[in-house]
């Protein structure tokens, strides 16, 4: 037992133990019951631990411990909980049966994990569609495990001051008082593995995380056998220069593959999952262990474990790929290689586009050519990724052959499902909705919800965000100098709510709205029919355009007639997606077509009964052509052209046609025809665009081929 946790039993009186079991398994994270149950222990110290169970256990008062501990009803549900953790944890899932006990697992290599918000290992839409891939395979019960970093400073906490500047700060994250702990060997000594950098040894140790029943390790550098420099590679997510992220990449990739075989064993890995360029070192590591076991050369070793590699690559724009300079990968990695017998040109041709050329290491094309199923995450981006790669394939003439597929991703339904609309799917579609959402038949059982329910649950998602911006306004303000009083003003919960947030790279064109200000201003101040604005978002600290676009809208929101109707919230996070993507009665995208290769925030609007307005880029061009069969529409969409004819059509379609279809209401005031639009797309779209199917396809298409790959390879 680690020492926290010791600390904890020691703590808390005896009937509060079960808590304990509860806190340190991340299920908790998508469990309504849990939740509530750590709310009502003390809900202010909930909020300032930022959801850290295990803080907020710490910090309890003794007189708040003794009270509960004799309050039968808390009693009661704590034992509810802990029975269905148990039950979760040993009853077998959709996939049980499919992979019996002791199959080789598949291990998921990612940069970013989003589990929870008091663990700030993620940036964005990588870390979120890695940590929901996490939960799906649990709830499926797929033998998966996940290998990411423990960044002690994370990603930046984003403050914006009285004229929209952005300011990024950045906050320890403290391992000892999270539910996490070190893993650890047989022999209950902390686990470590060394990897050469340079032609020093570094030391990596790592966190499990246990999230429902797949286990996710987090590698850190941050011990006292390193360097004072060395201890500081696994600091901040996309915090510093190429050399920091090199030396990441090969403690996420190399030092992660090494880690991995030492705690389950070199058999115990049967397959990879790369999720995203950043990890693709693990594959050069994973031959090398091959060739090192049965005595082959690096080569043959990594044509064995190519079948058994699965690449997973997740923008069409440039910049998200990483390429390293030579001299710079070569001064780094040069002992790795030579101590492993791999010849540097050998090494070099697997990542170069031209081999032989003296252009950058590409960590992309290494990923392509050391793996042997490869996807992009939506239709549209399969076939952009095709055509952007296919130089690699010179004898192929038609993208069409390239050998890149792809699997549309999907969001953890269960994690951003509002309580008021869980509630409504509990009765149309079973209690047990949050295992089985991926199977498309049950969820037209929605159109059995009554109007007046439904509206009442989107009523009560809609004030939950007002509140939620309402806090958030209080503390910004408070740190202006400003009167708080003001922040109860803002936002009304009649008017029609509409959300952008999003990272503000510049492609997804947060300002595209403010290209037409009087019709703009027209919309936020028709009496009858009020429109609001929520924007959200961080623009990375090196990115100034995105920073410049956080100042116009921040700007345009001073004004004295769009005031406390067009917000803009500082540190979107994933609570605060949560509270958004809730409330949102209609969620906008308006990206530079086609580069969003899926995006997911419009999904999770769509499974809270929100509707879209988007660009046909991404998941959004799919699901409008593969999922809107109904004569009822699930949407609007805009074409996704230029600049000028974009704006257009957003402004004609709020116009024409959200407005007014949002305020037709019948007598009690309900807007039946709106409902009908979000009967219709919860009813095709909820199954296809949740992490179950989208794991699910991942088991058929790739994992069982990978795996038994391995098993045919040995
Ligand atoms: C879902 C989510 C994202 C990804 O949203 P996109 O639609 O892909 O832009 C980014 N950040 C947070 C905090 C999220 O919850």
């Amino acid at each position: 037992m680690t020492e926290t946790r010791e600390k904890l039993v020691e703590r808390l009186p005896a009937p509060l133990h079960p808590l304990i079991d509860i806190a340190y398994n991340f299920r908790w994270s998508w469990s309504e019951e849990a939740q509530s149950l750590f709310e009502d222990i003390d809900a202010t110290l909930w909020v300032e631990s930022r959801e850290n169970p295990v803080r907020m256990l710490l910090d309890l008062g003794p007189r708040r411990m003794f009270q509960l501990a004799e309050k039968q009803d808390f009693l009661v549900r704590l034992q509810s909980a802990h029975e269905d953790l148990n039950r979760y944890m040993s009853t077998p899932g959709a996939f049980g049966s499919v992979y019996p006990k002791n199959t080789p697992r598949v291990a998921y290599f990612s940069a970013e994990f989003a589990i929870a918000k008091s663990l700030r290992v993620f940036s964005g839409g990588l870390g979120v569609l890695a940590g929901d891939h996490l939960k799906s395979a649990s709830d499926l019960d797929l033998p998966l495990v996940g290998v990411g970093l423990l960044y002690k400073e994370g990603y930046f906490t984003q403050e914006i001051d009285e004229n929209g500047q952005q300011h990024a700060t950045y906050r320890q994250l403290k391992p000892h008082r999270l539910p996490i702990s070190l893993a650890t060997s047989e022999g209950g000594k902390p686990l470590k593995v060394k990897l050469f950098i340079e032609d020093r040894e570094v030391t990596v140790q790592a966190w499990k995380v246990q999230v429902g029943r797949i286990p996710l390790l987090l590698l850190d550098t941050d011990i006292e056998e390193n360097s004072a420099e060395d201890r500081q590679i696994t600091d901040r997510l996309y915090g510093g220069d190429r050399k920091h992220r090199l030396l990441q990449e090969m403690v996420l990739g190399i030092g992660g593959m090494k880690l991995l075989s030492q705690w389950l064993g070199d058999q115990a890995v049967g397959a990879l999952h790369l999720n995203e360029g950043h990890a693709a070192f693990a594959a050069i590591e994973r031959a090398r262990q091959f060739a090192k076991k049965d005595g082959s050369s690096f080569n043959e070793a990594l044509n064995k474990s190519r079948g058994s590699v699965v690449f997973t690559t997740h923008t069409p724009v440039p910049a998200g790929h990483d390429y390293f300079d030579i001299p710079l990968l070569q001064a780094h990695i040069y002992s790795y290689l030579k101590s492993s017998d791999i010849e540097w040109g050998e090494f070099l041709n697997l990542g170069q586009k031209e081999q032989g050329s003296t252009e950058s290491f590409c960590m992309t094309v290494l990923a392509v050519r050391t793996s042997a199923q490869r996807n992009g995450v939506s239709k549209l981006h399969g076939q952009v990724s095709r055509e952007m790669w296919q130089g690699l394939w010179p004898e192929e003439r038609r993208a069409d052959n390239i050998p890149i597929g792809f699997v549309t991703n999907g969001v953890h339904m269960p994690t951003w499902v509002s309580r008021p609309m869980g509630q409504l799917y509990k009765k149309a579609v079973g209690p047990r909705w949050p295992e089985i959402g991926g199977e498309a038949g049950i969820w037209k059982h929605l159109f059995s919800i009554p109007n007046n329910e439904l509206w009442a649950a989107r009523n009560r998602n809609r004030a939950a965000l007002i509140q939620r911006v309402r806090e958030s306004l209080i503390k910004q303000m408070a740190r202006h100098g400003e009167s708080s009083e003001e922040a109860l003003e803002v936002l009304s919960p009649d008017a029609l709510t509409i959300v952008f947030a999003r990272r503000f790279a510049t492609y997804k064109r947060a300002t595209l709205l403010l290209s037409d200000e009087d019709r703009l201003m027209k919309l936020l101040n028709d009496k009858d029919r009020p429109v609001q604005f929520v924007f959200a978002g961080k623009a990375h600290p090196a990115d100034e355009p995105g920073q410049e676009f956080i100042r116009k809208l921040h700007e345009f929101g001073e004004q004295k007639g769009t005031k406390n109707k067009f917000i803009f919230l500082e540190n979107y996070d994933v609570e605060i997606a949560r509270a958004l993507v809730q409330g949102a009665d209609v969620w906008l995208n308006t990206p530079r077509r086609p580069y969003e290769a899926s995006g997911t925030s419009g999904m999770k609007a769509s499974g809270n009964g929100g509707l879209n307005l988007s660009i046909l880029d991404g998941w959004w061009a799919e699901a409008w052509t593969d999922h809107n069969a109904l004569d009822i529409s699930i949407g609007w969409a805009i074409p996704g052209t230029t600049d000028e004819a974009d704006s257009a059509t957003l402004y004609n379609i709020l116009e024409k046609e959200v407005v007014p279809t949002f305020f037709d209401r019948n007598e009690e005031g309900i807007p039946e025809e709106w409902l009908g639009m979000v009967k219709s797309n919860l009813s095709q779209l909820t199954a296809y665009f949740s992490t179950h199917r989208m794991v699910a396809e991942y088991s058929h298409i790739y994992y069982g081929p990978a795996l038994r790959a391995f098993q045919r390879s040995f």
